[in-house]
């Protein structure tokens, strides 16, 4: 069996790593994983007849020549390979979690700190336990500092993902009703993710709080964390801000020891608000100039499906449809409430993993839209159906429906918020819109 320093001596000399067959790339490394459906193992060959230098496996029957590596397990593999990696590293590594919002604060970050820095930051949503190490693993000599996103849908999965990535720098965007299932309702939620907190606090680690959130500074106080850098809209924060406007893109005022400025960002949604304020604290703290903070926030432009503002040729389409969870549906019903459109629809599917909850919140954004003022409201899932009682609004149990329904009833010359769990795929209305 190959031990950990044989394998990183590999890695210094072919530091790509790939996990699919599908996207080799000459000379990688090729981790074995296991998935529900399949055995990568079975796929060793294939990945070195392909240009794998080496696929890493466990289990011996694969086992076909020199360039094969066995090891005990392959995922865990990988996790110590990147957390042995991280430690050769000494560079800030500012560790992301939250209910909501990890991804485009993320981005946001990113398009700060790549003013002044290096900056490598986790691609797309490549956040679990195999995307945390994949993300570290793909630091090299080169990267001045790193933003690593953090997922988790139940208890000390951001521990293990904390030592994995060693965050020398920590944010949570915020706590919301996300993953209830797998947390144990809010308080879960709250628990796992201050185990960032911890990490940090154990680590003498910095955090970046939104004081606003009065979940955050519970959270804060009971970790007893004492490195802390504040922002929020009070002038006791090192950096606070005032949202000028968000109809539909958002411009903000913040100021700083360094002075006051305004940002205009391509965002749309006043939730928004709070991530850009999080991405100015943190490029302040690196002293990125104001300057420089204001034009990497007014470049990032999302093209993933998040706060996205699509024309279509009849419509403009608020793309959210990425995913949601009763906190992000609630945060998307206000702010096209708040939007200044006197044609609006509002579309919406069924939210996943909310375990005993799901009736209930379903039932609450049902009742949070239909006092929208809006032409249209269409929602779609078994969950919305099942909620629907004696609500107001078109309910269909399958997006298929809701197509029939836009087919005979097309929508036109209107705002549009399209927006479910991942699982219910609603881009395939867009075609219809
Ligand atoms: P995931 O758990 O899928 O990784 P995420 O935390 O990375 O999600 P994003 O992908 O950035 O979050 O955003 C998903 C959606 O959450 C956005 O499209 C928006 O509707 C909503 N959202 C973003 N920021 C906030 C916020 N600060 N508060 C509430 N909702 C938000
Ligand atoms: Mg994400």
């Amino acid at each position: 069996m190959a031990n950990i320093e044989s394998l990183y001596q590999h890695f210094l000399n072919h530091p790509t790593i790939c996990t699919d067959t599908r996207n080799i790339v000459d000379g990688c490394l090729f981790f074995a994983l296991k998935g529900d459906k399949f055995d990568a193992n079975t796929f060793a060959t294939q990945a070195i007849n392909q240009g794998a230098a080496y696929a890493i496996i466990d289990n011996e029957t694969y086992l076909t020549g020199d360039r094969c590596i066995l090891v005990a397990d392959v995922l865990t593999t990988l996790q110590d390979l990147a957390r042995h990696h991280r430690n050769q590293l000494s560079i800030p590594v500012i560790g992301l979690t939250g209910s909501n919002g990890k991804t485009t604060t993320k981005e946001l970050i990113k398009a700060v700190l790549s003013q002044k820095y290096q900056t490598f930051a986790t691609k797309g949503n490549l956040n679990n336990h195999i995307g945390v190490p994949l993300s570290i693993l793909s630091l090299t000599s080169k990267t001045e500092i790193a933003v690593i996103e953090m997922g988790a849908n139940h208890q000390k999965e951001i521990e293990f993902l904390c030592g994995i990535a060693q965050p020398t720098h920590g944010l949570i965007t915020n706590i919301g009703m996300a993953h209830l299932d797998g947390f144990g309702g809010f308080e879960g939620v709250k628990k796992g993710k201050a185990e960032l907190f911890a990490y940090l606090k154990a680590h003498e680690g910095f955090a970046f709080i939104n004081r606003n959130n009065p979940y955050l500074m519970e959270m804060s106080e009971k970790a007893n964390l004492n490195k802390i850098i504040y922002y929020g809209t009070e002038e006791i924060n090192t950096v606070y801000g005032r949202l000028i406007k968000s109809d539909p893109f958002i411009e903000l005022s913040w100021s700083s020891k360094s002075g006051s400025f305004n940002t205009e960002a391509q965002l749309t949604g006043t939730y928004n608000f709070e991530n850009i304020l999080a991405a100015i604290c943190i490029g302040q703290f690196f002293e990125v100039s104001p300057d420089e903070i204001n034009t990497g926030l007014a470049g990032y432009a999302p093209n993933n499906n998040r706060s996205q503002i699509t024309k279509t040729a009849s419509n403009t389409v608020i793309c959210d449809f990425y995913n949601a969870n009763p906190s992000s549906m609630a945060a998307a019903l206000t702010n096209i409430e708040h939007l200044s459109s006197n044609n609006k629809t509002v579309i919406i599917g069924d939210m996943f993993e909310l375990g005993q909850e799901s009736a209930m919140q379903h039932k609450l954004i049902i009742e949070q839209a239909e006092k929208l003022q809006v032409n249209t409201l269409i929602f779609i899932g078994k969950y919305f159906y099942e909620a629907k009682d004696t609500h107001k609004g078109n309910f269909f149990n399958t997006p298929a429906e809701a197509e029939a329904f836009l087919k005979v009833n097309p929508i036109n010359n209107s705002l549009v918020l399209l927006k479910g769990s991942r699982g219910m795929a609603l881009e395939q209305l867009l075609p219809l819109l």
